[in-house]
């Protein structure tokens, strides 16, 4: 047997209940993984809460993410004792997820750990800490270097800002960070923020264009937020649209494209191929410091969990929460 946290409807919402698992609860697949670790990224608060529709089929494990160990395995690649990762693939949406002391998934979906981590600082990283290399990954495709200018990041307390804050601080980029936090100053300073923008700069509407005040950014925010960086991108700047936290529109012009040859990104986590997240994950090796890392992770049980996904989606966490499984 082993605990799980099971999401399932109820009359006036969804419950997220422990429950005791065993092997034959679990679903289809040819890799069976002992989870060490899973996180909550922001969408578990929307699938744990309820919130959105990010859960397909009820009852569901949800945790988009997970490391752990190979206790099974028919897939050629994988043998009992290897340490994997696995980030999105609809995992904790559509397929039991990371929420539960075992998970059985299609072995094409996992990716070994780098040997550069543990399980946990794996998870500490999580989908937002890969999704925020992603985004890196594709300024340097489009030619926005450390010396191209300075870059923002929109949400940078958060998951995917934090991480992107420390990559592109130790890459040498000169980061201004946006938050809507005055008080997380200092901890986005110690992550290598050169700056600190008030979020309530970016978040009203604005102009089609404004005066350039970056080469590009990672944005996890969208919106009015995402609009205003565009407005304000250098020529040939590029920004990585990953997130929503403000808002699914995008109420911009093409002004910024057509008038400054401005590249938008997109960067989609969860269905990314495997050689792109290969690609990610030795990056992060190489460009994320581990003390860094440590700084924005918080570590819970997962009876923890459905007070974490409140907070959130309430904006309230700061960095990266991870679930330890053992506890
Ligand atoms: P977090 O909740 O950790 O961070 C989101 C941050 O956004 C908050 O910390 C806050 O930062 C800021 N924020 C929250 N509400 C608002 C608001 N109303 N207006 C402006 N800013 C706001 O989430 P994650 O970092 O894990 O994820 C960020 C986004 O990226 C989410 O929308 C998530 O769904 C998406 N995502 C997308 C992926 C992909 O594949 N494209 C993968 C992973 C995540 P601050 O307090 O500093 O202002």
């Amino acid at each position: 047997m082993f605990k799980a946290l099971l999401v399932d409807k109820t009359d006036g919402g969804v419950a997220a209940t422990l429950r005791d698992l065993d092997d034959a609860d679990l679903p289809e697949g040819d890799v069976t993984v002992v989870v060490d670790h899973s996180t909550v990224n922001y969408k578990d608060g929307l699938a744990v809460t309820g919130k959105g529709s990010i859960v397909r089929k009820y009852p569901m494990v949800p945790g988009i993410d997970f490391a752990g160990t190979v206790e099974t395995s028919s897939h050629p690649d994988y043998k009992p004792g290897d340490a994997v990762v696995l980030n999105g693939w609809g995992v904790g949406e559509s397929h039991w997820g990371g929420y539960a002391g075992k998970a059985r998934v299609r072995g094409d979906w996992l990716v070994p750990l780098p040997q550069a981590f543990t399980p946990a600082q794996a998870m500490a990283i999580g989908t937002a800490g890969y999704t925020a290399m992603l985004a890196v990954l594709a300024l340097e495709a489009h030619g926005v270097t450390p010396d191209a200018g300075d870059v923002i990041v929109t949400g940078a307390s958060g998951g995917v800002g934090s991480v992107a804050v420390a990559i592109l601080a130790k890459l040498g980029y000169r980061v201004l960070a946006s938050t809507g936090r005055a008080a997380e100053a200092d901890y986005l300073k110690g992550l290598g923020a050169a700056e600190i923008i008030d979020r309530k700069e970016l978040s009203e509407p604005g102009r089609p264009l404004g005066k350039t005040r970056w080469a590009g950014g990672v944005d996890a925010v969208g919106s009015h937020t995402l609009a205003n960086v565009l407005a304000a991108t250098r020529h040939l700047g590029a920004v990585a649209s990953c997130g929503l936290a403000q808002g699914m529109d995008l109420p911009a012009s093409v002004a910024p494209f057509i008038l400054r040859g401005v590249t938008l990104v997109g960067i989609d986590s969860v269905l990314a191929p495997k050689a792109k997240r290969l690609e990610a994950w030795a990056r992060l090796a190489d460009d994320l410091d581990v003390d860094k890392l440590e700084t924005m992770t918080a570590t819970v049980g997962l009876d923890e969990v459905p007070r974490v996904a409140k907070d959130v989606l309430a904006g309230k966490v700061r960095g990266r929460v991870v679930v330890d499984l053992g506890r």
